[in-house]
Parts: C-alpha cells; structure tokens; sequence
C-alpha cells in the first residue's frame, strides 16, 4: 500500500471524513460522511482523494500503485455495512461512480451508476430483486454511461461532427419508443430493455471499435480513472475559468453502493432546497420522479411531480405530490431537512433516492441562490437563531446586493429567450425598450413617453443627453471604464458595452446581429448584470424598497467602521446617495455641468473661454461662466449639508468640449465673430497625440491661472452664500492629476489669494479642506513632500492603473481580454484593484503620507470604490473612506463591514 492515505470509507453512522474535509474529500465526499455521522441513512462508499487525482494527473495519468488494493480494502467494509458483495453473482453489490471537487461543478464532471453488472451478476440480481424490468434498466443505463463517460469522454474521443455516443445511444432509444409508440421510459418492458441493452452494446462496437467490459473489477477501475479524466473535461475548464476555480484543485471520487429509485412505484428519485432558492421564502421546495433513477429528473425527459402542495406549480400542479402519494416518507425528509439545516445552519440543496418506500440521501450542499433569496434567508435564519449577526451580514455576496437594487429582467420570463447577444455589464438591472440609433432619437422617444434603449457604436460626452432619455445603452465598442459605462452606472443605468456582434447600419437605420436585422424602433431587452442582449420583449420586476434590505442594512452599520462617500455631481444623484446611505461627497467633477440636462448655456461660455484668443478674452468668459458654476455647486451642497463634499477642479482635456460637427464649428464662429478658418486653426492648436497625458488636471490651472482661480471664486462663494441661508456647507477642493508639491503650493497661492479676497468681499471667515488627487505614480513616491501642503489624498486608481500598467483605458480592451485568457494578468485590472501592483502604489501613498501627517485623511474615488473586492483591500491598508456611484453606495457599506468582521482579530 501506499505511504498516503487516499481513501476514507463512510456508511452506518460512522465516517472517517467530515464536512470540514471538502479539501481533501471534495465537497460532496466530505457532507456523505457527515451526513453519517449526522445519523442520516446514507448508502455507505468510500471517497478517493483530491490529492490522489493530483497524483494522477502528476503521475501521467496513471493510478498511484497500491491505489486499487486500498480501494478493494475500502469495498469490503462497504460490503459489511450493506450486507451484499461487490461482484457476486447471487448477492451483488451495485456501485456508483461520482465525482465531487472541492466548491460544487454542477453538471460539469460525470458519474456512472449501476457499476458492477455483468453477465456473472446479472441473473443473480433479477433472482433475488424479483423484478426482471429493474435489472435491465439499470443495465442499459449502465451501458450508456459507461460508453459516454468512460469509453469516449475520458479516452479522449471526439466524435465526428459532435455526435457522441451518448446522443447516438439515445436516438436509438427514442426511435425505439416512437415505433412503439411509447410516450415515457416507464413504458419500457423487460423485453424492449433486454433487446436495446444488446443493441447498445453494438452500437458502441461499432462506433468505437471496443466491447463494452463484461467484467465488474474493470468497469469499476475503469469509472474511477474516468472521473479524474473528467476533471480535465472541456466542460469543466471553461466553468473552472469562469468561476476562477485553480486547475490544481482536483476532484474526489465518490464510489457508493448503489440504491436504486427505479425498482417500480414505490421507488423514485429526487432533489430538492430546504429553503426557496428564487425568493429565500422558508418553505421545503423541490421535485421527484417516480420509478426513476438519477439524473431523469433534471434531463427533462418528464415533468418531474412538486414535492407537496404548497409549492405546486402551473407546469406540475395535475401532479401528485411526494406529500399525498409517500406521506410517512415525506415525513422522514422533512425531518432531515430540519436536521441538515441545523447542522448546517444555511440553506440546502439535495439528492435523495427512495428504494421500496426507504429513503436514501445522497448528497447534500450549500445551496446557490439569488440575491434576493440569500438575503430573505440571511435574515430569516437571524431571526431564527440559527446564525449570528456577523454571519448574516458575512452571508451577501455584496455584488449580488446590486440584483436587489435596480428593475430588473424577471428571472423567469428571461430564462425562456434566447439570448441574441453578449456584451460587457456595465450598468446593473434590465432595460426594456425600442431601439434609438441617435441622442436625437432617444430624447424624442423620451418626449412621447416612450422608453428606449440607445444603441452606438460608442458614446461620447456630446451624448449624455440621450444616454439619459434612454433606459438602457447598448454600445458595440468600449470597456468597462469607457464614457458610457462609467456614466451609466454612476447614475444605475442599463448598459451593456462592447457587444462586438452588433453593427450598426446609420444609412438604413438598422442594426444587424449574427446576420438578422433589426429597425430603429423594434423592441430589445437588455440584462445589463449579465451583459445578455434580447430580441423583443422580456417582463420586467421592480426590486428596490425592499424592506428586508433595510433591515439588512441596519445591522451592516453596526459593524462598518470606514467610511463610504459618493461620486456624484448633480442634487439629484446627491440625494439618492443620500437614500443609498452615503456620507458625503468623495468626488464631485466640476466639468459635470457641461454635460446633459440644462448644460447649453454653461456649454456654450465654456466653449469661447476655451477658444478665446488671449488672457483678457479668456477672463472675460471665465467671468461669465462664474454664476454657472456658483449654482452647480450650491445646489449639490445644500442637498448634502452639513456633510463634506469633495469638489474636483475641472480635469479633462479642453478640446473634448469643442464642437465635432462643422455645423457647430460655423455656429461658434459666428459667436465669437471670427472666421470658420480662425475657429479650425484654434481647435487645431489644441490637438493632442496623447491627450489623457496632455493638457489636463492640475496642469490646465498651472498654464491658465485664470481657470483655477475663477473656480476657487466660485467654489467659496457658493459656501459663503450657503452659510448666510443657514446652511451647514463642509467644502474640499480637491486637485487633481498632481505630480509634485511645487505645482500644489502654485494653486493654493492662487486659493489663498481668492479666499482673502471672497473674506473681505462677504465679511465672513471662510474653512475648508485642501486636498489633491493621487492618480500618478510619481504623486505616491513623493507622497511625504505632498502631505505638507494637503489635508487629504484622493487615490484616483482609475488614471492611476492606466499610468501603473501604462494601459490607455479607452483602448485597451482587446488586450486585456487575451490577457486574462493567457492568464497573464488574473483579472481586468481596472475592474479589480490590482493590489499588487496600483495597490501597492496606494500603501506606499498612504504611508509616506502619514509620515508628514499621521492623521492624513486618505480615501479613493476611482471606480474600484463600488468594487467588493477592493473595497476590502482598502479597508486593509487604512482608507479612511471609499467613494463610489450613488447606486453601489450600499455594496460598498456591505463590503466594508465584512471587511471588518474579517479583520477584527
Ligand atoms: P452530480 O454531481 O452531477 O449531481 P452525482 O454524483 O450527484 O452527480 O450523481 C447524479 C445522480 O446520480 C444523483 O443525484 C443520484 O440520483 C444518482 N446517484 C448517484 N449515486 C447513487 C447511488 N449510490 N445510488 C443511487 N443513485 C445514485
Ligand atoms: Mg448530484
Ligand atoms: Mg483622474
């Protein structure tokens, strides 16, 4: 035998494993030995180890020596517990073959049942079972399994065409039972069985050139080696990929004595949830099939009958429930239901079998659910007493919290279409609505009350108007940090972007995907959580105001310790980060007045400043466009008194606001009572190769004083103005895009300046915050010198990713996808902090800073404050607040508090 252990035997009501062994046992390995010791009638089995599957695979896909004697071993106390002997030809023992890796792979891994049936058993087993039907189809199911699982799958056969042996198996038996006109497998006769396994087993000679093995030992060594194989499956890659499962986990084997739902009428098999998986409701929700076995009940091959009456549904609700028709074994799984549940303490899904009226249980796990369910369950299993506070809080993904958020595509109606498309998400929740090729278009639809959803081949800042009349924003280019996604979620809009399969037809007015036509105004429907594109109309729920959410976020508070701010820049947005909890303003973006709603007037001033000839021209715009941004601000203010909000000096390159269009160039022309050369020479002059590392942020006040000091002007009146009404303003400025404390001290000499004056001018004392963004590498290193002059640092990972990697944002996207496919880097960066690296950037920031001034105020503005995961890297390198869109507000609460739960030691 070997020096490791690699099997470990349950059965009875003892085990050597347990649930806390999933690493070793896989997941459904470890709950079968503790549902054994939970006292639970568990058919007995043994688990091969995760670690031995890694040996396989180490070994060149061969068994470790000794694997098979332990196995052997292993059986014959299987053999004791049932009483019966594998390969025996009077009293057999039936074996499984399951596999179980470590976090559950729904359907991506194989199993093989009816192990050990061969020519030597098979009249022992008819003899003692009586029952002649039941050998036969456990025999051609063995068949079938084996052919596909073992003999194609795992040796690596790929069938011509796609053509398995499984779909030509199965066609045989549906032609079979079409010429007999023969509506379901129950159908099936002894004889029918009998002749098909024999044509099973010719078909597989044929279509793979081997017997079908006559010898129980084989098949049994044979199922074990397949499952491993399966581990490699393609299948289970690409969900691995998906689900960021390591491929060096591995999968356990499970091989278990048979029982068996398919021994007649008072047999049947079934799976279950201990709570609704959908809505969280406590109400014991599932399906079981009569005179069946294994997987018949998901493949759909019959309705499977409601688990009782209260949950019936319209598809089953003519059927018999497991209540009316088995009540004392019903009786027997609800009470195992409470048993699993407070051992278990969440919700449970599942796999039982009855044999003759006695109930098996095969598998139990942690349930998947919705969002909405998990916090329905959450709090219930509070109130309960089955968990603590902290669990509850610790058991919401905070990015499902998002599902709970917005309206929604109803679940149900969705999972019946086909989806036409596929994009980034962007934005959250579900859009419904015809289609508008233009801005124009959108804002006219939103006149007539009709509800739209923009489709662009990209978006820019010209189009936030339409982006706001339309529900949702379909765009066929850009990332997740591209204009239309950073604005769409900012304001918790429908948006998928970067959906390569749509091209756009302006000419025609039509859009074309995978080859078919769609006119501006027919219907789509949009799952901007999944990035799913649909044809037509898909049903949908509105899902906010929930009051178990509230309840939820109550206890959330009580354990949060930093501090969540929001990004917003209009009343409106302010006030429902208000509603969503948040505690300020981390980042309010001056420029955001020359966009969208009401936007023209202060548009077309900034327009000539931009484009002014010389200082005096530039100043005497500048003095116009003052009232303007005096009003932005206040209004956002006083919705938000009495708590800090962060203003931004204007950042984006100039250029971005001149008018594309000749038309809007002649009209400007016209304005500024210049000629339409004059105007394409000035526009010209501001072109940039590299515009995000061009003329932008700090710089633009360092060139043109005259812009930064307009703006402190502004800024402090407003705050002035405000605290004449009564109000309570808490005002930061914010610099942005800083490299070096020379070019800070430069803007407060100016902010110094204007503040006298604005003193003397109002015959008020003026307080506020000085501050700067943090968004270049540089600004972390020299972090010390910056700190003498600010009162805080704003880390702006979203440029400071983009200078890290040296990754332009807007055009990256193509690289970033082959490079998480190559797995060269393990995530989007501009996603998920890279904590690594642009963290690292940040700890170094924080911790220079701190040198200067212990208590620096230190938070983060960029995208990734809306993001779980980063959110808790912040928590750890001692943020003092996160600040992100007004709709992740609460995702962020949710994150930091399980961040502190988590760091509390
Ligand atoms: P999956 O992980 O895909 O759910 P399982 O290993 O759970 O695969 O097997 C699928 C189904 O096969 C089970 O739900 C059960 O119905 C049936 N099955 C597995 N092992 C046994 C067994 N020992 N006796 C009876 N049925 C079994
Ligand atoms: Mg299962
Ligand atoms: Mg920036």
């Amino acid at each position: 035998m070997s020096e490791k252990k690699y099997v470990y035997t349950f059965g009875g009501k003892t085990a050597e494993g347990k649930a806390d062994m999933k690493n070793l046992l896989g997941g459904k390995g470890a709950n079968l030995a503790e549902m054994c010791l939970l006292g639970l009638p568990v058919p007995a089995g043994l688990t091969i180890t995760t670690e031995c599957c890694t040996d396989y695979y180490a070994n060149n896909c061969k068994l470790p020596t000794g694997l098979m004697d332990e196995v052997w071993a292993g059986i014959s106390v299987v053999e004791k517990n049932m009483g019966l002997k594998y390969d025996d030809p009077e009293n057999c023992l039936l074996l499984s073959c399951r596999s179980g890796a470590r976090s559950s792979m729904p359907g991506m891994m194989d199993t093989v049942l009816n192990i050990g049936l061969s020519s030597k058993t098979l009249p022992g087993l008819i003899k003692k079972s009586n029952n002649e039907r039941f050998v036969y189809d456990s025999y051609r199911r063995l068949i079938m399994m084996y052919a596909d699982v073992v003999m194609e799958k795992a040796e690596g056969r790929e069938p011509a065409e796609g053509v398995g042996i499984r779909k030509l198996l199965d066609e045989k038996l549906d032609n079979y039972k079409k010429e007999k006109g023969y509506k379901s497998d129950t159908d099936l006769t002894t004889n029918d069985l009998k002749y098909l396994s024999d044509e099973f087993k010719k078909e597989i000679k044929k279509q793979i050139g081997q017997e079908f093995p006559d010898d129980a030992k084989k098949q049994l060594e044979g199922g074990i080696m397949a499952v491993f194989k399966s581990w490699n499956g393609k299948k289970a890659i690409s969900y691995r990929r998906i689900e960021g499962i390591p491929d060096e986990w591995g999968t356990a084997v499970n091989v278990q004595a048979m029982v068996f739902g398919n021994m007649g009428d008072s047999s049947a098999t079934g799976v279950a949830f201990t709570r609704n998986p959908a809505n969280g409701a406590n109400e014991f929700y599932g399906e079981w099939l009569v005179n069946a076995q294994g997987e018949d009940v998901v493949a759909g091959i019959r309705t499977p009958s409601p688990l009782n009456n209260d949950t019936k549904n319209e598809q089953n609700k003519h059927l018999v429930s497991m209540e009316d028709s088995l009540p004392a074994t019903y009786k027997e799984l609800c009470e195992i239901r409470d048993i699993l549940e407070k051992a278990y303490r969440d919700m449970l899904d599942i796999e039982f079998t009855i044999q003759d009226k006695k109930l098996y249980m095969l598998q139990c796990r942690v349930g998947k659910r919705t969002g909405a369910a998990a916090l329905q369950i959450a709090m219930d299993m509070l109130k309960e007493g089955l968990i603590s506070e902290k669990e509850a809080i610790l058991r919401i993904n905070p990015s499902q919290l998002e599902e709970l958020l917005f309206p929604i595509l109803d679940s149900k109606d969705e999972a019946k279409q086909t989806v036409i498309a596929k994009g980034l998400p962007a934005g959250p929740g579900g859009a419904v609505g015809v289609i508008a090729l233009s801005c124009e278009e959108a804002m006219r639809l939103s006149k007539e009350k009709i509800v739209s959803i923009l489709v662009r081949e990209e978006t820019n800042p010209e189009d936030v108007e339409g982006m706001r009349a339309a529900a949702g924003i379909l765009t066929a280019r850009g990332g997740m940090t591209s204009h239309a996604a950073l604005v769409a979620r900012g304001w918790g809009k429908c948006c998928i972007v970067g959906c390569e399969a749509i091209h756009i037809n302006m000419d025609k007015k039509t859009i074309n995907i995978a080859g078919k036509e769609y006119k501006e105004g027919d219907v789509l429907s949009l799952n901007g959580t999944k990035g799913f594109v649909y044809a037509g109309k898909v049903k949908m729920i509105d899902a906010t105001e929930n009051p178990v959410l509230k309840g939820f976020m109550e206890i959330v508070e009580k354990y949060r310790t930093m501090g969540v701010r929001t990004n917003a820049d209009t009343p409106k947005d302010a006030q429902n980060a208000i509603n969503f909890g948040a505690e300020g303003i981390g980042l309010f973006r001056i420029e955001h007045m020359f966009y969208g709603e009401n936007s023209e007037a202060p548009l077309a001033v900034l327009r000539k400043m931009i484009l002014a000839a010389d200082t005096a021209e530039r100043k005497k715009y500048l003095n116009e466009l003052h009232p303007y941004i005096k009003q932005a601000v206040k209004g956002t203010m006083k919705v938000m008194d009495g708590k800090p909000v962060t203003f931004r000096l204007i950042d984006p390159p100039l250029h971005e606001f001149v008018p594309q269009t000749e038309k809007g160039q002649k009209e400007l022309a016209a304005e500024l009572k210049i000629s339409f050369e004059e105007i394409k020479r000035r526009i010209d002059a501001l072109h940039e190769v590299n515009p995000m590392m061009g003329l932008r942020g700090v710089r633009l006040g360092v060139v043109y004083p005259e812009i930064s000091e307009t703006q402190f002007d502004a800024l402090f009146e407003a705050t002035l103005e405000l605290k004449k009404e009564g109000c309570n303003p808490i005002l930061e400025i914010m610099v942005p895009l800083t490299i070096s404390v020379t070019e800070l001290k430069h803007q407060k000499e100016i902010a110094d300046r204007v503040q006298a004056e604005v003193e003397k001018r109002n015959g008020m004392k003026l307080e506020y915050l000085y501050g700067t963004m943090i968004e270049i590498p540089r600004a972390t290193i020299v972090a010390k010198q910056i700190a003498e002059v600010a009162d805080f640092f704003s880390f702006g990972t979203n440029d400071l990713t983009q200078m890290t990697f040296g990754f332009s944002r807007d055009d990256v996207n193509v690289i970033i996808s082959e490079y998480k496919d190559k797995k060269i880097i393990p995530a989007d960066p501009f996603q998920t902090l890279d904590t690594v690296g642009v963290g690292g950037l940040v700890g170094v920031g924080i911790n220079f800073g701190r040198e200067t001034k212990p208590d620096l105020k230190v938070g983060v503005c960029g995208e990734h404050g809306g993001d779980p995961a980063s959110v808790e890297f912040f928590y750890t390198v001692g943020m003092t607040y996160v600040s992100c869109s007004p709709f992740r507000v609460p995702i962020a609460r949710l994150a930091a508090a399980q961040a502190a739960i988590k760091y509390e030691k």
